[in-house]
């Protein structure tokens, strides 16, 4: 899964030109700079890579999605149709610039399910986020369509999903706006960080300036620059990018070890009696960073689990429905409608709202999902283990349960 298991002298080198001349910040100083511009760099270089026209770093992938919506002109009043499953990053941006998250379902894909989207719009709807949740897509094909028919803005957090593709596009690039993640859990990090990436001029220009204080960037007297609009201050250092710098020239390695080790687990997987996996709706754009797997019921599933606990070998499988961070089920705070600053009391009433329909359901699915995170440093002998292990677990649970009926 994540870059920073594979840690090198690359990374090194990057940080220490930086060091080198002590300017860790990404804007002026450029006599004192000895041309080292990272940030820059890394933004040219995600544009390659993800083919992309524009590209903005941010401080993380939270200051990201916050950025794209002010940029896209998302606040009071809006509504912004999400899945109930995702992390809770992406409603905390919603709720920032003052719109209200309006959760939709997921189905087998884990992403957002296009038919409770369609329910989901009304007359305040301003734009639809799909989250691209654990390495693989959202329909994007459905979700697009109805964006266009309703006029809709089209913003993806594709902050889990760095390197998967849809249709040979890659994820992110495809909306109006997408966004990545780059903290240290991710594909690929730069410690903290975050991007926002549009092939739409304006949305480049707002992100530049919302992202640093609303300047507008146009000389080289930061002292002189105009301010269109009020900003805030979501700056990457250049310590961070420099680190992103490193691994972005790695990505297609970690792509690489990543997609074998999922082939080589998965096949092990799939000799469970009853499993099914996730459902890709462009297999080949899978990223590969988990193996999202469901079991026939939810009880088999629970079991499934305590027993991996007991065992010792959860550690890597991840059982969402009862996770506080990642599943609606959970979220008491928002559901409560808890923030420490006042909300307008309409606000607040809509936030609650949204946050306490029912979900039944994604808990349809997310009851019997579990996510095995797919690491880079396994080794073919590990791989055979976990997978050995695993099954054997499932087996045995299974047996337990059907003696009892
Ligand atoms: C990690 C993540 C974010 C937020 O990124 P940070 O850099 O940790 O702020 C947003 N959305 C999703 C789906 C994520 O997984």
């Amino acid at each position: 899964m994540p870059g920073y298991e594979l840690w090198s002298d690359k990374e090194r080198k990057e940080v220490n030109d930086v060091l080198n001349t002590g300017i860790l910040m990404r804007y002026g100083f450029d006599g004192m700079r000895n041309g080292i511009w990272k940030s820059k760099e890394l933004e040219a270089a995600i544009c390659e890579t993800f083919g992309t026209k524009h590209a903005q770093l941010v401080s993380s992938g939270t200051a990201a999605l916050t950025t794209a919506m002010a940029a896209l002109g998302i606040g009071y009043g809006d509504e912004v149709i999400t899945p109930c499953f995702t992390f809770v990053a992406s409603f905390e941006a919603i709720i920032s610039v003052g719109a209200t998250p309006v959760f939709a379902d997921v189905d087998d894909t884990l992403t957002l399910d296009p038919l409770s989207v369609k329910k989901a719009i009304t007359a305040k709807t301003k734009a639809i986020m799909p989250v691209h949740m654990c390495g693989s897509m959202a329909d994007l094909d459905a979700l697009s369509a109805l964006c266009k028919e309703h006029n809709l803005i089209l913003l993806e957090d594709a902050c889990q999903s760095i390197g998967g593709s849809y249709k040979g596009k890659q994820l992110g690039s495809i909306g109006d706006a997408g966004t990545f993640s780059f903290d240290f859990v991710k594909t690929m990090t730069c410690a903290e960080g975050g991007v926002i990436m549009s092939n739409r001029e304006d949305v480049f220009t707002h992100s530049d300036g919302y992202s640093d204080h609303g300047h507008d960037h146009k000389g080289v007297d930061r002292g002189a620059d105009l301010h269109p609009f009020v900003g805030y201050n979501f700056r990457i250092s250049e310590l961070h990018s420099a680190v992103g710098l490193a691994q972005i020239k790695r990505l297609p390695e970690f792509l690489a070890l990543q997609k074998k080790n999922h082939g080589a687990l998965k096949e092990i997987l799939a000799q469970i009696p009853g499993i099914s996996f996730r459902r890709i709706p462009d297999p080949s754009g899978d990223s590969c960073s988990f193996i999202s797997w469901f079991l026939p019921t939810e009880e088999i599933t629970r079991a499934v689990v305590a027993e991996l606990k007991a065992q010792g070998i959860l550690a890597g499988n991840f059982y969402w429905f009862d996770n506080n961070w990642h599943y609606i089920r959970k979220w008491d705070h928002l559901k409560n409608g808890t923030t420490l600053n006042a909300l307008h009391p309409d606000h607040k009433k809509a936030v609650m709202h949204h946050a306490n329909k029912n979900f039944s359901a994604s808990d349809a699915v997310m009851g019997r999902c579990i996510s095995t995170a797919i690491s880079l440093t396994w080794t073919e002998e590990q791989i055979i283990d976990k997978g050995n292990k695993i099954v054997a677990a499932v087996k045995k649970i299974m047996q337990e349960i059907n003696a009892l009926v």
